[in-house]
């Protein structure tokens, strides 16, 4: 299915809505039925049926469509934030005594899921490194039911083979759930390469303008289907009509927004890279990248995440670069049109708290500012290391 297509036309039946350009936001939670026979109707054919906005609404459903297209997934559901479609797409693949295998150092909140919470219930995680497909099959056990991926991922960027480790679980009988947000769906499509459930958080790159949170599950119809029944019914993680508005008008541009962002990435990259101050970019897309090579076979292009670590000992001066840059913004987050630092020095003040990633790496995010504003502001705030 074309690109122009998907963004512009797919999910949206205008003559519905007096031929508007933008769909309407179906403001209700509830759907009315003529007749006892529709009720029934309705009531059978809930997941597609608009019967209650916590199950279907259109506006929610123009979004969805388009977004398993750009998967090419088969359905999508969405939720009211990435975790929450995080969290039911895990939840959905598991039971008391199962295991999953994740990547090490996925994003706080799914470490948080799987560290805190899915023990409480008997589910067990190994977290292997996830450079090396075989650490995954090494992994498995008996009870191993799910293979669970972020590529590239949290903090430091390393992929994962998604081929790869899509046919160890197939061998071994196993779903496969990937973090598609860091890649965004113009530029990795995982379920071509096998995977059986892939996650946004529509926060970032969807969203794109910082103003909006939601996420969303591309797959199969009938494990899809199967989660609407389930975690999406029963926790009610719903995504808003008009919150479905600003995504699918977040979608109008991202991949503009995604062509301007690694562009403009690529070039603070190639300034960082040769800086004296600079100790490591964390950065697949550098030729002397380990993974340089899988980069460019499971991504379409970069994007605008990567982190590095600044050449000094000493935390004060790490905050003395973070506080002196006058156009990034100090957040968490990303995928917006501003860019965005995330100092992990910052974790360290916290009750004593020893992170396991260093005080000098800077997580960065560029947006959509002229590449030569953001290495002057860059480059002035050097002069504090
Ligand atoms: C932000 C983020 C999430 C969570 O999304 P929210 O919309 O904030 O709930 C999940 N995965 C990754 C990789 C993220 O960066």
């Amino acid at each position: 299915m074309e690109l122009s297509y998907i963004l512009n036309e797919l999910g949206e039946d205008r003559e519905l809505y007096f031929n508007a350009v933008a769909p309407p936001i179906l403001q209700t939670s509830n759907f009315a039925a003529k007749t006892v026979a529709d009720l029934r109707h309705m009531l059978q054919h809930e997941p597609e049926a608009h019967l209650y906005t916590r199950g279907n609404n259109p506006t929610v459903t123009i979004l969805e469509k388009k977004i398993a297209a750009l998967e090419g997934a088969e359905h999508a559901i969405a939720f009211g934030s990435g975790i929450a479609a995080v969290s039911a797409a895990i939840l959905s693949q598991v039971s008391a005594g199962d295991h999953i295998v994740s990547v090490k150092k996925p994003y706080t909140w799914t470490n948080a899921l799987m560290k805190r919470f899915l023990p409480r219930f008997g589910v067990e995680v190994t977290m292997v490194d996830g450079t090396d497909p075989e650490n995954y099959r090494a992994a498995i056990k008996p009870n191993t039911r799910l293979l669970y991926m972020e590529s590239p991922n949290s903090y430091t960027f390393e992929l994962q083979d998604i081929a790869a480790i899509a046919a160890i679980a197939k061998e071994h009988n196993c779903t496969t759930i990937i973090d598609n947000s860091f890649a965004s769906p113009i530029n990795q499509n995982p379920i071509a390469l096998g995977v059986d459930l892939v996650v946004h958080s529509c926060t970032k790159y969807i969203g794109g303008h910082s103003d909006v949170m939601g996420g969303i599950i591309c797959g199969p119809r009938a494990m899809i289907n199967k989660i609407f029944e389930r975690e999406y019914m029963t926790l009610g993680a719903v995504l808003s009509p008009h919150d479905s508005w600003l995504l699918i008008r977040g979608l109008r541009t991202l991949p503009i927004r995604m062509e301007r962002v690694a562009a403009n990435t690529r070039q603070v990259v190639e300034y960082l890279v040769s800086h004296p101050k600079v100790a490591h970019v964390n950065f697949p897309f550098l030729p002397l990248h380990p993974q340089y090579e899988l980069a460019h076979k499971q991504l379409r292009n970069n994007t605008g995440q990567f982190s590095i670590l600044l050449k000094t000992k000493d935390i004060s001066k790490v905050e003395a670069f973070c506080n002196k840059l006058q156009h990034f913004l100090m957040a968490a987050s990303w995928g917006g049109h501003e860019s965005l630092i995330y100092p992990i020095a910052a974790a360290y003040t916290v009750g004593g708290l020893k992170p396991s990633l260093p005080f000098n790496l800077v997580r960065f995010y560029i947006g959509l500012e002229a590449p030569d504003y953001l290495i002057n502001d860059i480059e002035q705030a050097l002069s504090e290391i």
